[in-house]
């Protein structure tokens, strides 16, 4: 007579190996779990990942460099999230970002926010017709550009960029916006550095960032 089933020990060696598994799947859970959790994300310290450079790109600026924050998946993910939770999930129709650092996020938050991505640029370099901004420096003057059929009258906009400094920057895009028609959402960025006062030049528009110096 012939028997399909497994001796004996056998068995007892799948059962084993069964539990195992079992016991390894609820481990894998909870830890799935417990990254997901703010206890995780509340380690990640963003501060941590921005690192001040003296003097660059000039002498007396603290130059924000945030490409230890970029280099690592948590960190950037975390700040990521972070961003997109300042939005409050606001219906957008636009997402405008500023050459070039506020590109990293800025298409991510079009993204998540189901908005188009539009890039507001150095002189020269978006190639269909564009308007022009210029705006003052600490030394001298540059200009913004956008292309003309960016943004439709009425557009929800959202604007972001990396660093919030003096706000001339931001103003001169703001600007460029309201000019096309948009109606700005929120001013978004990684960092505000509030001793320069920059919300000031932004006037009404709700201003919101993840750290502030
Ligand atoms: P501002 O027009 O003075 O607000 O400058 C904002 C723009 O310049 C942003 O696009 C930033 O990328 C850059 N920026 C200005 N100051 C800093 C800084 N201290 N660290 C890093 N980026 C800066």
């Amino acid at each position: 007579m012939r028997y399909s089933v497994a001796p004996r020990g056998l068995n007892l060696i799948l059962k084993q190996i069964k539990e195992k598994c079992i016991c390894f799947g609820v481990q894998i859970y909870f830890f799935y779990l417990y990254r997901q959790s703010s206890l995780y994300k509340n380690m990640i310290q963003l501060e941590d990942f921005i690192r001040d450079i003296p003097d660059f790109p000039k002498p007396g600026v603290t130059f924000k460099d945030i490409t230890p924050l970029l280099a690592d998946v948590e960190a950037s993910r975390t700040c990521f999230e972070q961003l997109l939770q300042l939005t409050e999930m606001q219906q957008v129709d636009k997402v405008v970002a500023i050459e070039s650092r506020g590109f990293f996020f800025g298409m991510l938050l079009a993204q998540h926010l189901n908005a188009g991505f539009v890039p507001v640029r150095k002189p020269g370099k978006l190639p269909y017709s564009t308007l022009k901004q210029p705006y003052a420096l600490e030394y001298g003057m540059d200009t913004l550009e956008i292309h003309e059929d960016a943004i439709q009258k009425g557009d929800r906009v959202l604007l972001h960029d990396d660093v919030l400094a003096t706000g001339g920057t931001a103003q001169a895009a703001c600007r460029l916006i309201e000019q096309l028609g948009g109606e700005i959402v929120q001013c978004n960025f990684m960092i505000e550095l509030t001793f320069l006062n920059g919300a000031r030049k932004l006037g009404d528009n709700e201003v919101r960032s993840v750290l502030s110096y």
